[in-house]
C-alpha cells in the first residue's frame, strides 16, 4: 500500500489515523458485532456516536448553547435553498456578497425564492480581493446577509467577519470550517458540506441560532426544515450514518491535535510556506491580494501554460496528486485542508523548486 499526498479540493484527504480507526472498527464497532453502516440510527450505539460527534463539534468551535447543530443531507448546495426557505420569514429580500463561483451559485438558487440584493462584488480583478465592508450597499429590509468566507475555486478568503448588526449573518463555510477558531455568536447560520474539512461527502453541518428556527416557508421540504430537523435531532429521516460517524472521528482527531487554535497555527504555517515559494519565484504566480489569500485552497499558474501537463504528470510521479486547477481558473490548485500533513506541503514546495530549475 502506498498513499499519495492528495491535494484534491473535495472530496479531500482525511487524516490517516481516522481511516485506520475506521478500518479497525469496520466489522465490529466497539463490541456491537456490527459495522456502523449496519446499525439502526435509532439504536443506542448510533445515538451515542451522533451525540458524541455533536458534543465534540460544540467543544471545538465553542458553539454557544442558543445554537442548534444539525447534521443534514443535500450538501452545501442544499443549503443554498435551505437558507432562504428557512430564513426569509415572509420578507422578500436578502443581501448576498458575491466573491466568486460559490457565491454565484448561492445567489442563483436564492433568486428562486426572493429578491437578491448583491451588496458587494469581489474576486474579479487581478489581484483578486474582497471589497471593504464600508463599500457594501446593503438593504435595510434584508432578511439576512449571505457570504462565502472562503471561495474554494479562486482561493479568496475573507480576512474579516462582516458586521451586520441585527441582520442575521449567514456563512457558507464549506471549505474553511474548522481551519481556525471563529466567534460563532457573530453568525445566524453557518453551514458546510463535509467533504472538505469535516469528513466524507454526504453530510452537511448546519449551525443555526435558535431564534432563527421556526419561520420556514410552509412549502419547505421537511428534510431541510430547521425546525423539523432540530425537533428530531437531525433524524426526521434516516441520516447519513456512516458519514456522521467518520465526521465524529475527525472531530476527535482535531481535539487530539490541540483544537482549532493549534490547527490555525499549523494551517497558517503550511499556507505561508506555499505562498512564499510562489512569491519567491518568477515562474509561479498566485493571482490573489495577499490580504485575502486562502489558507485552504492555493491556486497558482505557471509562467508557461504549455508546461501544465508536464507539471501535473511529474508531480503525480512524485506522489503529489490532484493539483490541476479548476477549469474556470486553469493552472494549478493545491488544497491544503486540515488533514493535509505539513510534510505534503514541504514535498510540494521542493517539487516546485526542482521543476522550475529544470524547466524555467
Ligand atoms: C464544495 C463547496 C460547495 C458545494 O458543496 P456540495 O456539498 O457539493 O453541495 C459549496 N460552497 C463551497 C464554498 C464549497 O467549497
Amino acid at each position: 500500500m502506498s498513499r499519495v499526498f492528495n491535494f484534491s479540493a473535495g472530496p479531500a484527504v482525511l487524516p490517516e489515523e481516522v481511516l485506520k480507526q475506521a478500518r479497525e472498527e469496520m466489522l465490529d464497532w466497539q463490541g456491537s458485532g456490527m459495522s456502523v453502516m449496519e446499525m439502526s440510527h435509532r439504536g443506542k450505539e448510533f445515538v451515542s456516536i451522533a451525540e458524541t460527534a455533536e458534543a465534540d463539534l460544540r467543544e471545538l468551535m465553542s458553539i454557544p448553547d442558543n445554537y442548534k447543530v444539525l447534521f443534514l443531507q443535500g450538501g452545501a448546495t442544499g443549503q443554498f435553498a435551505g437558507v432562504p426557505l428557512n430564513l426569509l420569514g415572509g420578507k422578500g429580500k436578502a443581501d448576498y456578497v458575491n466573491t466568486g463561483n460559490w457565491s454565484k451559485k448561492a445567489i442563483a438558487e436564492a433568486k428562486k425564492y426572493c429578491d437578491v440584493n448583491v451588496a458587494a462584488e469581489g474576486g474579479k480583478s487581478d489581484p483578486m480581493s474582497i471589497p471593504a465592508q464600508s463599500e457594501w450597499q446593503t438593504s435595510p429590509d434584508a432578511a439576512y446577509l449571505h457570504y462565502t468566507p472562503n471561495e474554494t475555486i479562486s482561493g479568496v478568503e475573507f480576512p474579516f467577519v462582516p458586521e451586520t448588526g441585527d441582520v442575521p449573518l449567514v456563512a457558507d463555510m464549506s471549505s474553511t470550517i474548522l481551519s481556525r477558531p471563529v466567534d460563532v455568536s457573530k453568525f445566524g447560520v453557518i453551514y458546510a458540506g463535509a467533504q472538505k474539512n469535516i469528513g466524507p461527502a454526504g453530510i452537511t453541518v448546519v449551525i443555526v441560532r435558535e431564534d432563527l428556527i421556526g419561520n420556514a416557508d410552509p412549502k419547505t421540504p421537511s428534510f431541510i426544515d430547521y425546525q423539523v430537523q432540530a425537533d428530531a435531532d437531525s433524524m426526521s429521516n434516516t441520516p447519513p450514518t456512516y458519514a456522521w460517524y467518520i465526521a465524529g472521528l475527525v472531530f476527535q482527531w482535531l481535539k487530539r491535535q490541540g483544537g482549532l487554535e493549534a490547527m490555525a497555527e499549523i494551517n497558517k504555517r503550511k499556507a505561508d510556506k506555499l505562498y512564499a515559494a510562489i512569491d519567491g519565484s518568477d515562474f509561479y504566480r498566485n493571482p490573489v491580494d495577499p490580504a485575502c489569500r486562502s489558507w485552504m485552497n492555493v491556486p497558482f499558474v505557471l509562467a508557461d501554460d504549455g508546461l501544465n501537463e508536464t507539471f501535473l504528470a511529474e508531480a503525480k510521479d512524485a506522489g503529489l496528486t490532484t493539483l490541476k486547477g479548476h477549469r474556470s481558473v486553469g493552472g494549478m490548485r493545491a488544497s491544503i485542508y486540515n488533514a493535509m500533513p505539513e510534510a505534503g506541503v514541504d514535498r510540494l514546495v521542493e517539487f516546485m523548486k526542482d521543476f522550475e530549475q529544470r524547466k524555467a
